[in-house]
């Protein structure tokens, strides 16, 4: 089914050429229960903020969702909710183009081929396969080059590092054609419990030196927000959209007072009050991230739709 789609639900392409220009960064949040949907782009509304609401191949297994439900939800709740900033469906990490597939049919307006874990002609082969059926949708591809390493296997199952070499970065995007790279310069994915983040801005100026891909900035929980902002203000474009997940489900598991997470199902059977103080906590996270660390509030009307 192809749904029909309201003037602010933009490619990924579209969202970053502008925030480039502006120098600041989209978040991309990953609700990963789908009533948690909600809670984002009401704070992108709020804050008249450009917002990416995302999920991952993994997230979608680990909390038993389709792409077709996670797409209904979205376009529903962007009707219901009378949402008109400019909103990107993104379809985070994912490792089977069927997957790709599913999504795009579901509506999704951006999605990532991670074939990072292969060597560089294998990922690129992967890579460009995936972004010439994407391009052919009229959707935008974000892919990774290098290793971003996690602390948690909910998002992808990575313990390796990698940090992103900028000569195969040129070699990568020429050969692909993606949209958006996720660059590995010292984040993870996960909490920071044992080492500290960095961002390796040196490694960024190089890579931005020798090509005009969008950069993606993953693992951006717990990053402090100074060393991002300086990520997104490099010379002819920096950094401009920074995944965000984790930060989202530890703030809604504190405000109902659970230590272990629920399945989607789990979560729609809470009840209702209960799901209200989730999303608020959600909410008031997202705002805090838009304000305080993306400096993309009132950036939607930069936007010409
Ligand atoms: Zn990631």
């Amino acid at each position: 089914m192809t749904k029909t789609k309201s003037k602010n639900i933009i490619t990924l392409k579209q969202a970053l050429e502008q925030a480039e220009k502006g120098k600041f960064a989209i978040g991309s949040f990953s609700p990963r229960y789908t009533d948690m949907i909600l809670p984002i782009v009401r704070a992108g509304e709020k804050t008249k903020s450009p917002i990416i609401v995302q999920i991952s191949q993994k997230e979608l297994d680990r909390y038993g969702i389709t792409p077709a439900e996670f797409g209904d939800v979205f376009y529903q709740t962007m009707k219901d909710e009378k949402i008109t900033v400019p909103t990107v469906l993104h379809l985070d990490h994912t490792k089977e183009l069927q997957v790709i597939k599913n999504a795009i049919e579901a509506g999704f307006t951006s999605v990532m081929m991670d074939a990072s874990e292969h060597p560089l002609d294998k990922n690129i082969e992967i890579s460009a396969e995936a972004a010439e059926f994407a391009h052919s949708k009229g959707v935008s591809i974000e892919a990774e080059l290098g290793m971003i390493g996690t602390t948690d296997y909910i998002e992808t199952d990575r313990d390796e590092e990698l940090y992103t070499n900028p000569e195969e970065a040129l070699e990568f995007v020429n050969r692909t054609k993606i949209d958006a790279l996720a660059v590995s310069v010292g984040t993870a994915h996960g909490v920071y419990n044992v080492r500290k983040p960095t961002v390796d801005l040196d490694r960024l100026k190089a890579i931005r030196s020798l090509t005009p891909v969008h950069l993606v900035l993953h693992g951006g929980s717990g990053v402090p927000a100074e060393m991002i902002q300086e990520a997104m203000k490099l010379p002819n474009g920096g950094i401009s959209k920074v995944n965000i997940a984790t930060d989202l489900e530890l703030s809604l598991l504190k405000a109902l007072n659970r230590e272990e997470r629920m399945t989607n199902k789990e979560c729609k059977k809470l009840p209702a009050l209960e799901r209200e103080v989730g999303q608020y906590a959600v909410q008031q996270t997202v705002i805090d991230k838009i304000e305080n660390f993306l400096a993309s509030a009132n950036h939607a009307e930069d936007f010409q739709l």
